[in-house]
């Protein structure tokens, strides 16, 4: 996806951009690169393919989200993606980014150094740990290929505050969903959205997974991680 073809895309998604945004999502691309090459960051370096499959796709997430003056935790970010790439184009977004890898967190803090990013936190942990002590304080969550949903529930979850969103964007979650109810009524989830569509120029399949929280969660969840792992939600 060239830069033009870019552009035409995210107009359709209804996206207003400045050439201010561009400019820096060409330095966020230049800097991946570059830092690429001593920190293995991601698979994927070619410029067209990295605005099709991370800067594009990381946009798609507004098809089912309003995202104007939100707080928004990105878990298990990795190299910024949802969550830088939503930054630059929704500057009064309140970001948090997380990652386990401490590579990823000094790559993600020379991005937000170097792009005069605001209002953007960088957090090392594991997710599971972080959000035992920080609980409903987020209005929104995404998490872009990192875990089987059952887990990202279990972890996610317990950082959104009552009313808020969880967002996961995957390629295919048809095997994810058997047994999801019962995290649904545990972690007090309705209103599942899921949008299925292709990413344009190589229509591979990409999903967007949407569902709510009505109520505080209890304190019990996230349970350790070896439990979630080994044992659905009880
Ligand atoms: N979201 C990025 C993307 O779409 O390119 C990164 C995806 S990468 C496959 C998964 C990332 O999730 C890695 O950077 C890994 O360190 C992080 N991760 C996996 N499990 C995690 C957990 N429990 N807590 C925090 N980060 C986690």
């Amino acid at each position: 996806m060239n830069k033009e073809q870019f552009i035409n895309e995210i107009k359709k998604l209804n996206i207003k951009y400045t050439e201010e945004m561009l400019q820096k999502l060409e330095k966020y691309y230049e800097i991946l690169y570059t830092e690429n090459k001593k920190y293995n960051l991601t698979a994927i370096t070619d410029k067209k393919e990295v605005f099709l499959k991370h800067f594009f796709d990381s946009l798609t997430i507004t098809k089912i989200v309003d995202l104007d003056n939100q707080s928004l935790i990105d878990v298990g970010t990795g190299a910024g993606f949802p969550g830088i790439v939503l930054k630059i184009f929704f500057p009064k977004l309140d970001v948090t980014l997380l990652d386990s890898t401490t590579k990823k967190c000094i790559f993600l803090t020379k991005i937000v150094e170097e792009l005069q990013l605001e209002k953007v936190k960088i957090i090392n942990k594991r997710a599971e740990v972080y959000s035992k002590e920080n609980r409903e304080k987020y209005d929104i969550v995404t998490s872009r290929a990192v875990a089987p949903l059952k887990h990202l529930l279990e972890y996610s979850i317990p950082m959104l505050k009552v009313n808020g969103t969880f967002i996961a964007l995957k390629s295919n979650i048809t095997d994810e969903m058997k047994n999801i109810d019962k995290y649904y009524k545990k972690l007090s989830l309705k209103n599942e959205t899921i949008i299925q569509f292709q990413l344009p120029s190589e229509n591979s399949l990409r999903t967007i997974y949407k569902v709510e929280k009505y109520n505080v969660t209890a304190k019990k969840y996230p349970r350790q991680y070896s439990q979630i792992k080994k044992n659905d939600i009880m």
